[in-house]
Protein backbone atom coordinates (compact mmCIF):
# COMPACT_ATOMS: atom_id res chain seq x y z
CA UNK A 1 0.00 0.00 0.00
CA UNK A 2 1.60 3.35 -0.86
CA UNK A 3 1.78 5.87 1.72
CA UNK A 4 0.20 8.14 -0.35
CA UNK A 5 -3.14 9.38 0.69
CA UNK A 6 -2.61 6.83 4.11
CA UNK A 7 -3.72 8.30 7.31
CA UNK A 8 -1.15 9.46 9.36
CA UNK A 9 -0.90 8.49 12.93
CA UNK A 10 -0.87 11.78 15.22
CA UNK A 11 2.95 11.52 16.05
CA UNK A 12 3.80 11.64 12.26
CA UNK A 13 1.36 14.97 12.14
CA UNK A 14 3.42 18.90 10.99
CA UNK A 15 2.94 21.44 13.22
CA UNK A 16 0.13 23.04 10.71
CA UNK A 17 -2.08 19.65 11.19
CA UNK A 18 -1.95 19.46 14.83
CA UNK A 19 -2.29 23.56 15.30
CA UNK A 20 -5.21 23.13 12.73
CA UNK A 21 -6.83 20.34 14.71
CA UNK A 22 -7.32 22.22 17.51
CA UNK A 23 -8.21 25.65 16.25
CA UNK A 24 -11.68 24.32 14.37
CA UNK A 25 -13.52 25.19 17.51
CA UNK A 26 -11.83 26.94 20.17
CA UNK A 27 -12.03 29.81 23.26
CA UNK A 28 -11.54 33.07 22.37
CA UNK A 29 -11.92 36.24 24.45
CA UNK A 30 -13.54 35.77 27.96
CA UNK A 31 -16.82 37.37 28.05
CA UNK A 32 -16.71 37.77 32.39
CA UNK A 33 -17.86 41.17 32.80
CA UNK A 34 -16.67 43.28 35.29
CA UNK A 35 -19.56 42.95 37.53
CA UNK A 36 -22.72 41.12 36.60
CA UNK A 37 -26.34 42.34 36.26
CA UNK A 38 -27.81 44.74 38.81
CA UNK A 39 -23.72 44.75 40.56
CA UNK A 40 -24.31 41.24 41.76
CA UNK A 41 -20.92 39.44 42.43
CA UNK A 42 -21.65 36.40 41.24
CA UNK A 43 -24.06 34.77 38.63
CA UNK A 44 -25.94 30.70 38.86
CA UNK A 45 -27.04 29.26 36.06
CA UNK A 46 -29.13 26.21 36.08
CA UNK A 47 -29.69 23.67 33.70
CA UNK A 48 -32.55 20.86 33.12
CA UNK A 49 -31.71 18.73 30.25
CA UNK A 50 -34.86 17.28 29.98
CA UNK A 51 -33.59 14.05 27.68
CA UNK A 52 -36.59 11.80 29.21
CA UNK A 53 -37.35 8.79 27.01
CA UNK A 54 -34.65 10.10 24.26
CA UNK A 55 -31.72 8.66 26.73
CA UNK A 56 -33.11 5.08 25.67
CA UNK A 57 -34.31 6.16 21.63
CA UNK A 58 -30.84 7.61 20.78
CA UNK A 59 -29.56 3.49 20.97
CA UNK A 60 -32.54 2.34 19.50
CA UNK A 61 -35.19 2.33 22.37
CA UNK A 62 -35.26 -1.51 23.42
CA UNK A 63 -35.57 -1.19 27.04
CA UNK A 64 -39.05 -0.43 28.15
CA UNK A 65 -37.59 -0.54 31.66
CA UNK A 66 -35.28 2.35 30.36
CA UNK A 67 -37.73 4.14 28.27
CA UNK A 68 -40.26 4.35 31.97
CA UNK A 69 -37.19 5.72 33.60
CA UNK A 70 -37.37 8.36 30.76
CA UNK A 71 -41.18 9.06 31.20
CA UNK A 72 -40.70 9.31 35.14
CA UNK A 73 -38.30 12.23 34.33
CA UNK A 74 -41.13 14.30 32.50
CA UNK A 75 -44.13 12.85 34.38
CA UNK A 76 -42.34 13.57 37.80
CA UNK A 77 -38.89 14.65 37.75
CA UNK A 78 -39.78 18.02 35.75
CA UNK A 79 -42.96 19.10 37.47
CA UNK A 80 -41.26 18.88 40.97
CA UNK A 81 -38.05 21.27 39.74
CA UNK A 82 -40.90 23.34 38.25
CA UNK A 83 -42.51 23.49 41.34
CA UNK A 84 -39.02 24.11 43.36
CA UNK A 85 -37.89 26.89 41.14
CA UNK A 86 -41.38 28.45 41.53
CA UNK A 87 -40.88 28.38 45.47
CA UNK A 88 -37.71 29.69 45.56
CA UNK A 89 -38.64 31.90 42.13
CA UNK A 90 -35.39 31.10 40.60
CA UNK A 91 -34.98 31.27 36.79
CA UNK A 92 -33.33 28.52 34.75
CA UNK A 93 -32.63 27.08 31.31
CA UNK A 94 -34.05 23.43 29.94
CA UNK A 95 -32.47 21.90 27.17
CA UNK A 96 -34.89 19.63 25.21
CA UNK A 97 -34.66 17.26 22.81
CA UNK A 98 -37.16 17.84 19.73
CA UNK A 99 -38.79 14.11 20.13
CA UNK A 100 -38.80 14.65 24.05
CA UNK A 101 -40.76 17.54 23.43
CA UNK A 102 -43.47 15.55 21.35
CA UNK A 103 -44.19 12.95 24.07
CA UNK A 104 -44.30 15.56 26.23
CA UNK A 105 -46.20 18.48 24.76
CA UNK A 106 -47.33 20.47 27.63
CA UNK A 107 -43.82 21.03 29.08
CA UNK A 108 -42.26 23.50 26.93
CA UNK A 109 -45.12 25.45 27.18
CA UNK A 110 -45.26 24.95 31.12
CA UNK A 111 -41.29 25.75 31.48
CA UNK A 112 -41.57 29.07 28.86
CA UNK A 113 -44.69 30.16 30.57
CA UNK A 114 -43.31 30.06 33.93
CA UNK A 115 -40.59 32.49 33.07
CA UNK A 116 -37.43 29.65 32.17
CA UNK A 117 -35.99 29.47 29.38
CA UNK A 118 -36.51 26.70 26.81
CA UNK A 119 -33.03 25.55 24.58
CA UNK A 120 -32.57 23.41 21.55
CA UNK A 121 -30.98 20.01 22.55
CA UNK A 122 -30.86 17.96 19.78
CA UNK A 123 -34.11 16.00 17.90
CA UNK A 124 -33.80 12.84 19.40
CA UNK A 125 -30.34 12.81 21.65
CA UNK A 126 -28.06 11.82 18.59
CA UNK A 127 -24.39 12.13 18.63
CA UNK A 128 -23.35 15.39 16.51
CA UNK A 129 -20.10 13.85 15.49
CA UNK A 130 -22.03 10.64 14.07
CA UNK A 131 -23.66 12.25 11.76
CA UNK A 132 -23.14 13.77 8.25
CA UNK A 133 -23.43 17.37 7.89
CA UNK A 134 -26.53 17.63 5.89
CA UNK A 135 -28.48 15.40 8.98
CA UNK A 136 -27.50 17.22 11.83
CA UNK A 137 -28.15 20.42 10.01
CA UNK A 138 -31.94 19.06 9.26
CA UNK A 139 -32.20 17.71 12.76
CA UNK A 140 -30.99 20.93 14.96
CA UNK A 141 -33.19 23.28 12.74
CA UNK A 142 -36.54 20.41 13.20
CA UNK A 143 -35.80 20.67 17.04
CA UNK A 144 -35.43 24.13 17.08
CA UNK A 145 -39.16 24.48 14.91
CA UNK A 146 -40.54 22.26 17.49
CA UNK A 147 -39.66 23.59 20.32
CA UNK A 148 -40.98 26.89 18.91
CA UNK A 149 -43.87 25.36 17.99
CA UNK A 150 -44.59 23.78 21.18
CA UNK A 151 -43.35 26.78 23.52
CA UNK A 152 -45.09 29.35 21.66
CA UNK A 153 -41.16 31.26 21.72
CA UNK A 154 -38.23 30.84 19.21
CA UNK A 155 -34.89 29.77 21.00
CA UNK A 156 -31.74 31.17 20.84
CA UNK A 157 -29.25 28.92 22.63
CA UNK A 158 -28.42 25.01 22.06
CA UNK A 159 -26.57 22.24 24.17
CA UNK A 160 -25.53 19.63 22.16
CA UNK A 161 -26.78 15.96 23.24
CA UNK A 162 -23.61 14.66 25.29
CA UNK A 163 -22.02 18.00 24.51
CA UNK A 164 -20.84 16.15 21.54
CA UNK A 165 -19.36 18.30 18.58
CA UNK A 166 -18.95 17.72 15.38
CA UNK A 167 -17.15 19.84 12.79
CA UNK A 168 -20.11 20.85 11.48
CA UNK A 169 -22.03 22.00 14.85
CA UNK A 170 -20.42 25.86 15.33
CA UNK A 171 -21.52 26.57 11.68
CA UNK A 172 -24.80 25.35 12.41
CA UNK A 173 -25.30 27.42 15.52
CA UNK A 174 -23.96 30.70 13.86
CA UNK A 175 -26.65 29.94 10.54
CA UNK A 176 -29.67 29.33 12.84
CA UNK A 177 -28.57 32.63 14.43
CA UNK A 178 -28.01 31.49 17.79
CA UNK A 179 -26.95 33.74 20.66
CA UNK A 180 -25.36 30.89 22.45
CA UNK A 181 -23.76 27.85 22.40
CA UNK A 182 -23.61 26.02 25.91
CA UNK A 183 -21.90 22.42 25.28
CA UNK A 184 -17.97 23.32 25.62
CA UNK A 185 -15.47 23.25 28.59
CA UNK A 186 -12.33 25.68 27.96
CA UNK A 187 -13.05 27.74 31.22
CA UNK A 188 -15.81 28.23 34.10
CA UNK A 189 -16.81 31.33 32.70
CA UNK A 190 -18.08 32.61 29.78
CA UNK A 191 -16.08 32.89 26.38
CA UNK A 192 -16.46 34.40 22.56
CA UNK A 193 -16.42 31.20 20.35
CA UNK A 194 -13.28 31.08 17.50
CA UNK A 195 -13.96 28.94 14.36
CA UNK A 196 -10.35 28.43 12.62
CA UNK A 197 -9.02 31.13 14.14
CA UNK A 198 -12.02 33.93 13.40
CA UNK A 199 -13.82 35.63 16.25
CA UNK A 200 -17.91 34.34 15.48
CA UNK A 201 -19.79 36.38 17.62
CA UNK A 202 -21.19 33.30 19.30
CA UNK A 203 -21.18 33.40 23.18
CA UNK A 204 -19.91 30.00 25.12
CA UNK A 205 -22.29 29.04 28.40
CA UNK A 206 -19.51 26.48 29.23
CA UNK A 207 -20.08 22.99 30.97
CA UNK A 208 -18.05 20.62 33.00
CA UNK A 209 -19.07 16.70 33.88
CA UNK A 210 -18.07 18.12 37.21
CA UNK A 211 -20.93 19.98 37.58
CA UNK A 212 -23.71 17.18 36.05
CA UNK A 213 -26.03 15.15 38.14
CA UNK A 214 -25.89 12.04 35.73
CA UNK A 215 -21.82 11.64 36.46
CA UNK A 216 -22.60 10.92 40.03
CA UNK A 217 -26.07 9.08 39.93
CA UNK A 218 -26.19 6.73 36.57
CA UNK A 219 -26.95 3.44 37.32
CA UNK A 220 -26.10 0.94 34.25
CA UNK A 221 -27.68 -2.47 35.41
CA UNK A 222 -25.93 -4.31 32.85
CA UNK A 223 -22.28 -2.72 33.67
CA UNK A 224 -20.06 -5.04 36.13
CA UNK A 225 -19.16 -1.99 38.12
CA UNK A 226 -21.94 0.46 39.27
CA UNK A 227 -20.25 3.87 40.36
CA UNK A 228 -22.28 5.41 43.27
CA UNK A 229 -22.03 9.20 44.61
CA UNK A 230 -24.18 9.45 47.72
CA UNK A 231 -26.24 12.64 47.49
CA UNK A 232 -23.99 14.11 49.98
CA UNK A 233 -21.04 14.11 48.43
CA UNK A 234 -22.51 15.50 45.66
CA UNK A 235 -23.74 18.44 46.89
CA UNK A 236 -20.33 19.04 48.56
CA UNK A 237 -18.82 18.84 45.02
CA UNK A 238 -21.33 21.39 43.90
CA UNK A 239 -21.69 23.58 46.67
CA UNK A 240 -17.56 23.91 46.50
CA UNK A 241 -18.21 24.63 42.21
CA UNK A 242 -20.60 27.27 43.61
CA UNK A 243 -18.14 28.62 46.31
CA UNK A 244 -15.14 29.58 44.23
CA UNK A 245 -17.32 30.92 42.06
CA UNK A 246 -18.60 33.73 44.23
CA UNK A 247 -15.12 33.93 45.28
CA UNK A 248 -14.05 34.86 42.09
CA UNK A 249 -17.17 36.80 41.04
CA UNK A 250 -17.93 34.43 38.39
CA UNK A 251 -20.20 32.48 37.14
CA UNK A 252 -21.32 28.99 38.45
CA UNK A 253 -22.82 26.81 35.39
CA UNK A 254 -24.76 23.20 36.71
CA UNK A 255 -26.41 20.55 34.46
CA UNK A 256 -29.27 18.38 35.83
CA UNK A 257 -31.67 16.16 33.96
CA UNK A 258 -35.25 15.66 35.73
CA UNK A 259 -35.02 12.27 35.69
CA UNK A 260 -31.84 12.20 37.87
CA UNK A 261 -32.07 14.71 40.45
CA UNK A 262 -36.06 14.51 40.44
CA UNK A 263 -35.85 11.45 42.95
CA UNK A 264 -36.76 12.07 46.35
CA UNK A 265 -33.43 11.56 47.86
CA UNK A 266 -31.43 14.51 45.77
CA UNK A 267 -33.91 17.18 44.93
CA UNK A 268 -32.83 18.85 48.25
CA UNK A 269 -29.28 18.85 46.22
CA UNK A 270 -30.89 21.82 43.97
CA UNK A 271 -32.98 23.18 46.88
CA UNK A 272 -29.98 23.38 49.48
CA UNK A 273 -27.92 24.73 46.95
CA UNK A 274 -30.36 27.63 46.06
CA UNK A 275 -30.96 28.46 49.37
CA UNK A 276 -26.73 29.07 50.42
CA UNK A 277 -26.90 30.88 47.26
CA UNK A 278 -29.57 33.33 48.30
CA UNK A 279 -28.40 33.34 51.75
CA UNK A 280 -25.25 35.23 50.09
CA UNK A 281 -25.37 39.00 48.96
CA UNK A 282 -25.21 39.40 45.09
CA UNK A 283 -26.12 36.57 43.37
CA UNK A 284 -27.80 36.56 39.99
CA UNK A 285 -29.94 33.63 38.75
CA UNK A 286 -30.23 34.27 35.37
CA UNK A 287 -30.97 31.65 32.41
CA UNK A 288 -28.26 30.68 29.91
CA UNK A 289 -29.79 33.53 27.55
CA UNK A 290 -29.63 35.78 30.32
CA UNK A 291 -26.07 35.55 30.72
CA UNK A 292 -25.15 35.01 26.86
CA UNK A 293 -26.76 38.62 26.38
CA UNK A 294 -25.86 40.32 29.32
CA UNK A 295 -22.30 38.85 28.30
CA UNK A 296 -22.12 40.00 24.89
CA UNK A 297 -23.57 43.55 25.39
CA UNK A 298 -21.08 44.09 27.94
CA UNK A 299 -18.48 43.27 25.75
CA UNK A 300 -19.85 44.91 22.37
CA UNK A 301 -20.18 41.77 21.19
CA UNK A 302 -21.23 40.23 17.46
CA UNK A 303 -22.84 43.19 16.42
CA UNK A 304 -21.37 43.92 13.55
CA UNK A 305 -21.03 40.45 13.40
CA UNK A 306 -21.90 38.78 9.37
CA UNK A 307 -23.80 35.96 8.94
CA UNK A 308 -21.70 32.41 8.39
CA UNK A 309 -21.31 31.63 4.68
CA UNK A 310 -22.86 28.22 4.38
CA UNK A 311 -21.06 27.06 1.54
CA UNK A 312 -17.76 27.08 3.73
CA UNK A 313 -18.73 24.36 5.59
CA UNK A 314 -15.88 21.36 5.62
CA UNK A 315 -17.35 18.40 4.64
CA UNK A 316 -15.82 15.30 5.65
ZN1 LIG B 1 -29.06 15.34 27.21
Amino acid sequence: MSEVGKAQEPWQWDEATWRAKIARVRAGRSLKPVRWKGSARCAVALSFDADHETAELRYGGQSVGKLSQGQFGGRVGSPRVLRLLERYNVPATFFMPGVSALIHPDEPKAVVDSGHELGIHSWIHEFNSTLPFEAERELAFRARDTLAKLSGKEPVGMRTASWDFSDHTLKIIREMGLRYDSSLMADTEPYELLEDGQPTGIVEVPVEWIRDDAVYFNMDRASATRPYTSPDAVFDIFRREFEMAYQEKGLFVLTMHPHVIGQRSRIWILEELIRFARSLDGVWFATHADIARYCAAEADLGTTMPPPSVSGVRRS
